[in-house]
């Protein structure tokens, strides 16, 4: 049950639209694996899994097996791939709803070895897709341990490699000479890969920066053609609507997004009292925010337990009734208090937007969006997305 006025209204028709515009940047060299980890961006798996499939997503990744499980039931087409390695326990999960896992390490393959035998899994029945670390230092197997990991996929007939992949540190800075590096000991990965005598079927690299960027996707996919292998790239938070700011070489912004992207998600609560106070008057914990004259504030039922940051404390604005109100005071667990002085007409039940549009008396469309947030709390729109707590209920709108 929910009766509490805060919601996610979670677009359909931007989702998709993201999608195919992504794709069609992508088309010229790759296809896309669409990243649905950490329920979708705080998107809900459960409405953007479907939309993704039905718009055309053949592959779909997620970072644990507990999420491919559900996104399994969602989605009984796509191919899902489990970014993350696999823990004791999960490796039985991963076959019975034909998972696609991540292994780097010998210990993933025994999981797999022991859940294959007790299955009598036949030859060649499992396919894993192997991620090489090329210069990021997290997941991933290193070049100088490769040949082991090699042999050990070998030696377990129930086993295939369907893919390769790596994983960019710094994919939204262009002309990175860390990636160039990446992208060097990726390619020493392939061939002693095929060396080896390995063909996978895909050949997979970069996220959205890397897909936005363009610039390495030729490159990339020219690898992935030398060993006769399909090319993707994994964008995540670009079809969600966003994307990292990029950056030269030496740090200084740089001016490159070939497509218009649409925010997926709006976030809304509506006022739940108004009052009137006096200069002098402080507001919320610690009395952080003084009154310097008379004001009108509007409370909120949303706080920092549904996801709003408290970095917006004193900081940050929301939409009402086409207005910007800024945050007064502090953003507690469930409340948060912005002031409407300037807003006339406002009325208990308002409508507003913590994220999302509405429009300005003078017919201009004003926006807060994920980024917005982000630079207020000193984060990443990433963060701020996956932050809306469980207690916000997703609904799909078109
Ligand atoms: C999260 C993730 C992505 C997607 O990254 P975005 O920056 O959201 O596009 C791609 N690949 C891997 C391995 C990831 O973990």
């Amino acid at each position: 049950m929910h009766t509490r006025p805060i919601w996610a209204e979670i677009s359909r028709s931007r989702l998709i639209s993201n999608f195919k515009k992504l794709q069609a940047v992508a088309a010229p060299h790759a296809g896309l694996l669409a990243v649905v980890k950490a329920d979708a961006y705080g998107h809900g798996v459960p409405l953007c899994a479907p939309w993704l499939a039905e718009a055309g997503a053949g592959w779909l990744g997620v970072t644990s097996i507990e999420e491919g499980v559900a996104v399994r039931r969602l989605c009984p087409q796509a191919r899902i791939l489990g970014m993350c390695g696999l823990w004791p326990g999960e490796e039985d999960a991963v076959l019975e709803h034909t998972l696609v896992p991540t292994v780097w390490t010998v210990q993933h393959i025994d999981l797999l070895v022991r859940a294959a035998r007790q299955r009598n899994a036949a030859a060649s029945s499992i396919p894993v897709h192997l991620e090489i670390d090329t210069g990021m230092s997290r997941q991933g197997v290193a070049l100088d341990e490769l040949l082991a990991i090699l042999d050990r996929i070998r030696a377990t007939p129930a086993l295939y490699l369907d893919g390769v992949f790596t994983h960019f540190a710094s994919p939204e800075m262009l002309d990175s000479p860390q990636t160039d590096v990446q992208q060097q000991r990726f390619a020493r990965a392939l061939k002693i890969i095929a060396t080896a005598g390995f063909h996978p079927t895909w050949i997979h690299a970069g996220n959205s920066s890397t897909l936005l960027a363009q610039d390495r996707l030729a490159s990339l996919a020219a690898l992935a053609r030398q060993y006769n292998a399909k090319f993707l790239v994994r964008p995540g938070l670009a079809l969600y609507g966003y994307a990292l700011p990029f950056v030269q070489a030496d740090g200084a912004p740089a001016q490159k997004m070939p497509v218009a992207l649409e925010p997926v998600l709006r976030w809304k609560t509506r006022i739940a009292a108004l009052r009137v106070v006096e200069a002098g008057a402080a507001v919320g914990y610690g009395a952080t925010f003084v009154a310097a004259q008379t004001m009108r504030l509007a409370l909120l039922p949303v706080g920092y337990a549904d996801g709003l940051n408290r970095r917006l404390s004193n900081c940050g604005n929301v939409l009402v009734r086409g207005h910007r109100a800024a945050i007064v005071g502090r953003v507690s667990m469930d409340l948060t208090i912005v002031d409407v002085s300037k807003i006339s007409d406002v009325a208990v039940g308002d409508e507003v937007a913590l994220i999302g549009e509405q429009t300005a008396p003078n017919g201009t469309i004003l926006r807060v969006t994920a980024e917005d947030q982000a630079r207020w709390a000193g984060t990443i729109s990433y963060e701020i997305l996956c932050a809306i707590s469980v207690r916000v209920p997703r609904v799909g709108v078109e």
